[in-house]
């Protein structure tokens, strides 16, 4: 068998080349979810702690109510070494906590060029460490212009936070960009993440984006997605850039039913097309 078959035959079980060489008791990236304004804006924060150093960064933490008590417990009782604000985009509901964190916590905020005191905007692919997890800043304008998703590998474990890029089964919306540069963050930058990359977005939005890519399409990975979001109230980390590959209509422009539906062929003019319909929508 070639290595290229091992690794295919490997990845059909689910394996992966670099957890079966790793032992079992290898550390993990620790990722917990904060819910913020729920039922309302329904943002997430996330802590994501390198469990072996304990070095943690807390990413959008923009109701502080909601996100000090979490980080206070935790930084309190020595579980986590807090080391960075990392920060997707300017709005006020992901960047409009760093006042307030900082009160708290010194710290520096890693984020786009408008977010409420900056300290480092990464350059596109720049890389940095949390312990031994590696980050790299992946810049998305559109949505914001200082859109930034930061992608963590530790290991075999991949995970990618796409802010208001990319949500579960959906796109932001195109506030300061166009159509060009929402089809090329979801569909060449993100695409380009391995399809095990788990998606932990800003927001819990897939029920409502479910409903619209029903009406735009009819695949199995659709439907799946439907009854998942029935069936459980948060979504984030539980599908890949795989899986929206599959069930997220914009990251299928070049879908021949999509295409047909919005009687469009180029993958710029059905995106523009797909957000114009769910703006209406
Ligand atoms: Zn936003």
């Amino acid at each position: 068998m070639t290595l290229l078959a091992a690794t295919i035959k490997r990845a059909s079980l689910g394996i992966s080349t670099r957890s079966i060489a790793r032992p079992v008791t290898s550390r993990k990236m620790h990722i917990q979810s904060i819910p913020m304004w729920e039922g309302t804006g329904n943002n997430y924060a996330y802590l994501v702690t390198d469990d072996k150093s304990k070095e943690a960064v807390i990413i959008d933490p923009a109701n502080p109510p909601e996100v000090l008590p979490v980080l206070k417990e935790k930084t309190d009782s020595g579980s986590i070494k807090l080391s960075k604000i990392i920060n997707t985009h300017h709005h006020h509901d992901h960047a409009g906590g760093n006042v307030e964190i900082l009160k708290h916590f010194k710290l520096p905020i890693i984020g786009g060029k408008d977010c409420s005191q900056v300290t480092t905007t990464p350059d596109h692919k720049s890389q940095f460490n949390i312990g031994d997890i590696k980050v790299t800043a992946l810049h998305t304008p559109c949505h914001t212009q200082d859109s930034i998703c930061f992608y963590f590998e530790d290991g075999s474990d991949l995970a990618v936070f796409t802010g208001d890029t990319l949500f579960i089964g959906g796109c932001g919306r195109f506030f300061e960009g166009d159509a060009t540069q929402m089809h090329k963050a979801l569909n060449e930058t993100l695409a380009a993440l391995p399809n095990e990359t788990r998606v932990y977005p800003g927001h819990e939005y897939t029920k409502g984006n479910v409903r619209f890519a029903k009406k735009v399409l009819d695949n199995d990975a659709i439907k799946k997605l439907d009854e998942f979001s029935q069936a459980n109230k948060e979504t984030q980390g539980k599908f890949t850039i795989g899986d929206e590959k599959q069930h997220n209509v914009f990251m299928r422009v070049d879908d021949s039913n999509i295409q047909q539906l919005v009687g469009e062929t180029k993958p710029v003019e059905v995106m523009r097309a797909l957000r114009e319909m769910k703006d209406r929508s």
